[in-house]
């Protein structure tokens, strides 16, 4: 068998097995059409039916409306970073954002170089260790959107609730938690998501959004940026990231075998429960996130020295526990442990963690 390890990075991260397994099966010859999915025309039927099956499976595991579109495209959530914006904001209203964190500060940055931009929160006071909450900031009426990011991929600080925007139509950055518990689209304007966390390979990027938002984008858009262009063209504007949504659509049809959102939230509450644990009962292992803006996903932790922190991350992956360094502007550990990390990889890391601390306390 394959020499397999549990690879706990925040992204690419791992593949559920039967979605790699069902895509090895059929690499060569995809359905017996005599060439491999990579290889197919963009235009041809078993392309298009693809394309319209990886949509309308998204569609019935988030229950979304008919009046949204949904967007395949490219460029990862940064390029998002500037598509919003630039597609969205209105002659004399700034676009609004929530300083949550890494990503957060990355998307306020980008949509600098666009226009004007009102922050309408930080949690820098907390040093990014909590959510921003309703009823500690308020929007007002006068912004282009109100741009968020519920799950803080670095800090591993989620937010508990979706922010209550009133008119202004909320843009949300979910590339590291769509999928991983039920939401509810009509809340949104824009949802969008890098592919590599939770959706499949990198190289595809999601996006959700509602249809009077599409009268917004203007000429001046760049043309494969322009979300009333992909949504005319039907994500073809140009040839997409085909063999990306391929796996997307598998990892969605794994999805709907499983139980769906609903089944994938219970086991994601219960590997991120089993982490939590692990770390609070521990004397070595701290996690400076406050308890209701834990992150399901991403759960940063570190010891109290950078030697054992490096000397953890080296035993872990000798003990076949990958990358579990933490994001180099934070230093530490960080274990990302989205849909396709099994329940058995956590407990592996937990074993690994109580070894490890009966070493040096
Ligand atoms: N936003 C969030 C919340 C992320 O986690 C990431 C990637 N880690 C990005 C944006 C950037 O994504 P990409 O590399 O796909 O541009």
């Amino acid at each position: 068998g394959a020499n397999r390890t549990y690879n706990f990075c925040s992204g690419p991260a791992m593949l559920p097995e039967e979605v790699l397994l069902k895509a090895q099966s059929e690499l060569l010859s995809y359905q017996g059409c005599g060439m491999s999915v990579m290889s197919l025309s963009h235009r041809s039927d078993a392309f298009l039916s693809i394309l319209s099956q990886a949509e309308n499976r998204l569609r019935s595991l988030l229950n979304i409306p008919d009046h949204y579109h949904v967007l395949f495209t490219q460029g990862g959530a940064s390029a998002q970073f500037a598509s919003i914006p630039l597609n969205l904001m209105q002659p004399g209203k700034p676009g609004g954002y929530l300083d949550s964190g890494y990503w957060a500060q990355k998307a306020i940055a980008e949509a600098e170089r666009y226009g004007p931009v009102k922050v309408v929160a930080s949690a820098a006071e907390s040093n990014y260790s909590r959510a921003l909450l309703n009823g500690e900031y308020s929007v007002g009426a006068k912004l282009s959107y109100l741009h968020y990011t519920p799950n803080e991929t670095i800090d591993g600080v989620a937010f508990p609730d979706v922010p209550q925007s009133g008119q202004v139509p909320l843009v949300a950055d979910m590339s590291s938690c769509i999928l991983s518990a039920p939401l509810n689209v009509a809340d949104f304007g824009v949802i969008y998501a890098g592919a590599q966390k939770n959706i499949g390979p990198a190289g595809l990027t999601l996006v959700i959004i509602r249809d009077d938002l599409l009268e917004r984008c203007g000429d001046r858009v760049p043309r494969l940026m322009n979300y009333a262009t992909l949504a005319s063209q039907n994500s073809m504007a140009n040839t997409p990231p085909t063999f990306a949504i391929y796996m997307a659509n598998l990892v969605f049809e794994w999805l709907l075998e499983n139980g769906g959102i609903p089944q994938i939230e219970k086991q994601n509450q219960r590997k991120a429960e089993l982490l939590y644990n692990a770390i609070d009962s521990s004397s070595l292992f701290t996690n400076a996130v406050e308890q209701g803006s834990r992150s399901a996903m991403n759960v940063p932790f570190s010891c109290a020295s950078a030697e054992l922190n490096e000397r953890f991350v080296r035993q872990a992956e000798q003990a076949g526990l990958m990358n579990l360094k933490g994001h180099r502007s934070r230093g530490g550990m960080r274990a990302s442990i989205y849909n396709a990390m099994p329940y058995s990889g956590v407990e592996a890391l937990v074993n690994f963690m109580q070894k490890f601390e009966s070493q040096y306390v």
